[in-house]
């Protein structure tokens, strides 16, 4: 079953079309998988960002952990 991009509601095919049953969008396969596609890459850029910045976060900790104790 396939959900929608939108609501992660639960989408329902019919006429080669996919509609959603919550929200009421209506998609076609391949303008669903496009969507599905680009979501996919949102949620791994977002993911990247947040690695980057933990990275960063961890890195100025060490430094000062490490100048904090040159005294
Ligand atoms: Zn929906």
């Amino acid at each position: 079953m396939a959900k929608c991009p939108e609501c992660a509601g639960k989408m329902k095919y019919a006429l080669y079309r996919y509609t959603c049953k919550r929200c009421g969008l209506s998609l076609t396969r391949v303008e669903l998988d496009d969507l599905q596609e680009k979501l996919r890459d949102q949620v791994k850029h977002e993911k990247t960002k947040d690695f980057e910045k933990e990275k960063r976060r961890k890195e100025y900790l060490d430094w000062y952990l490490s100048s904090k104790d040159k005294k």
